[in-house]
């Protein structure tokens, strides 16, 4: 299927690793020009060089998504190198994990930097060309954690949720000018992250009997879903979020 997309303009922010790493190689492979963020140099320019080496057009800026200078910055690279992201796609690592008793204050205002309003500070970047093109497509990176929110991760069920009411009442504002905005909520996914928060094999072991897929889902199956809500065929769809999760949630929603 041609997804329309080739020669678009694209950022992909925490797209050094994991999920965002696959989300900038599978739209660089869709022929889109690749702006890619995130904060350490050295990574970045290594996942760029492995993109370029594919045949992608792909480059890095690094820039931290919870500091709200850094995101205006970045903007203003991008848009002198190759011009107003017309793809966005919001990613970062996850805020740290806790139950709720044990998060204190500073634990809750970098939470809401890092995926509350960063999320809400690249879409404002973003939107005033989107919108004066008439095409724009936003995707967040959240959770399955949105829908069902997981104990140990308080900061993450809660600041995501709040990320998919913004993408839900920013969808409707937005969408007669063009521009979708909708979420992707992995579900359990192999990288770094996952490696962190479930170190224990015993642990593992348990996570993956709750899984019907009775396996780990890759960064490429969330990639593929971010490259089809980015794509000319998605135009209709917005306000929603998908969840590649292998089967876990369990409820109708
Ligand atoms: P990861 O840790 O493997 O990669 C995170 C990426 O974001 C890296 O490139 C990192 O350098 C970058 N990053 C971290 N903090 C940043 C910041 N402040 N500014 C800019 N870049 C930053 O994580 P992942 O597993 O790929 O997860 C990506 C997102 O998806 C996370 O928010 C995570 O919570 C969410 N998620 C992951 C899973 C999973 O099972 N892996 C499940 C549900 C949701």
């Amino acid at each position: 299927m041609q997804l329309g997309i080739a020669g678009r303009v694209a950022l992909v922010t925490g797209a050094s690793k994991g999920i965002g790493f696959a989300v900038a190689r599978g739209l660089a492979a869709e022929g889109v020009r690749v702006a890619m963020s995130a904060r350490n140099e050295d990574t970045l320019a290594s996942a760029v060089e492995a993109i370029r080496l594919a045949g992608g057009e792909a480059y890095g800026e690094p820039a931290d998504v919870a500091r709200p200078e850094q995101i205006e910055a970045l903007f203003d690279r991008v848009r002198r190198r190759q011009g107003d992201p017309e793809i966005l796609v919001v990613n970062a690592g996850g805020p740290p994990p806790g139950v709720p008793s044990a998060l204190g204050e500073a634990d809750w205002a970098y939470g809401y930097e890092l995926t509350l309003m960063s999320a809400v500070r690249l879409a404002r970047a973003a939107l005033p060309a989107m919108r004066e093109r008439h095409w724009g497509r936003i995707i967040n990176i959240t959770s399955l954690s949105v829908k069902e929110p997981l104990l140990t991760l308080t900061l993450s069920s809660a600041y995501r949720a709040a990320v998919t009411g913004f993408s839900k009442t920013l969808a409707k504002e937005v969408a007669a000018d063009g521009v979708t905005v909708n979420g992707v909520g992995p579900g359990y996914t192999a990288t770094e992250r996952l490696d962190e928060l479930f170190a224990d094999e015993e642990a593992r072991e348990t996570l993956l009997e709750t899984i019907p897929a009775q396996r780990f889902g890759t960064p490429d199956e969330v990639a593929a879903v971010v490259v089809f809500l980015a794509s000319q065929q998605a135009a209709y769809i917005t306000g929603q979020t998908v969840f590649p999760d292998g089967g876990v949630m369990g409820a109708v929603h």
